[in-house]
């Protein structure tokens, strides 16, 4: 479903381009939940933003991106905004870098839906609140009507959520999504994840820093480090025999 060719990634400054990104490859199939997982600064977020096409302009992108065999890295950004939230979605760290704060909640999901479906706002409402629901969210009704400054930091990574599987994509990109989060919402918003995941049948690249989350969610993963991948596989051979040493250090300083 997604195709991650050869890829490298440079910003320009001065005149130089920094190369963040070295020929990175890997392959996202159908309902596969994938972890990348690596330290920070190691290109995981680079990578992900070059698949949404939010790289900023002193970015030069190498290598193909297949998405459904449509080559991301030549649509243009009128393309790529009848994909971004529909087709493939993203949920970042800071719910705040997504949610507007002088917009209720509800009105914001809603206007995800409109953007891209062809229905009432009456009907849009009703399929908010039917996400907010499936989300877990207490009190969807009145959730709806509420901004995001009147609602715990767990409940605005919900409602992320529900903005980004509310077009039903095929890719959820969550990068991430738990580490501003204390660590019983972070689990719960794991177990939500692989919740969504098994009924919508979606697929997940789920970005993190730890390596104990990744064995949680994801069937396969790849490690990243300065830039390149060192390590990709199935989560249960990459724990049981890493190849690499960087993944090692990585496995055998967990507790
Ligand atoms: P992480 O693995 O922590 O998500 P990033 O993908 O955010 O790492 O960053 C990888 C590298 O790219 C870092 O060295 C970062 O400083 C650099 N970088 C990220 N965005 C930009 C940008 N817009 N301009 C220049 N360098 C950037
Ligand atoms: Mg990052």
């Amino acid at each position: 479903m997604l195709s991650v060719q050869n890829v490298s990634i440079s910003f320009k400054s001065n005149k130089h381009y920094n190369t963040v990104v070295n020929n990175i490859s890997f392959e996202l199939g159908n309902q596969q939940i994938l972890g990348i997982v690596g330290e920070s600064g190691s290109g995981k977020s680079v990578t992900s933003l070059a698949i949404l096409g939010l790289l900023s302009k002193n970015a030069n992108v190498e290598g193909n991106i297949l998405f459904n065999d449509v080559d991301l890295t030549k649509i243009s950004e009128k393309e790529f905004q009848k994909i971004r939230g529909n087709q493939i979605s993203m949920i970042f760290q800071e719910p705040m870098s997504s949610l507007n704060p002088s917009l209720t909640c509800g009105y914001q999901v809603s206007e995800i839906i409109l953007q891209h479906k062809k229905i009432s706002k009456t009907a849009a409402k009703k399929q908010v609140i039917e996400l907010f629901n499936k989300v877990k969210l207490p009190r969807a009704a009145a959730i709806y009507n509420q901004y995001p400054h009147q609602i715990s930091g767990g409940q605005k990574q919900r409602v992320m959520i529900a903005m980004a599987i509310a077009c039903k994509p095929q890719i959820l990109i969550a990068d991430e999504p738990t580490t501003a989060l204390d660590v019983t919402v972070q689990k719960e918003i794991i177990e939500l994840l692989k919740e969504l995941q098994q009924e919508t049948k979606m697929s997940i690249i789920f970005i993190t820093h730890d390596l104990s989350l990744v064995s949680e969610i994801a069937n396969t993963v790849l490690v990243m480090y300065k830039g390149e991948i060192v390590e990709q596989g199935l989560v249960e051979q990459v724990f049981k025999k890493p190849i690499n040493n960087y993944t090692r250090a990585l496995i055998n300083s967990k507790p």
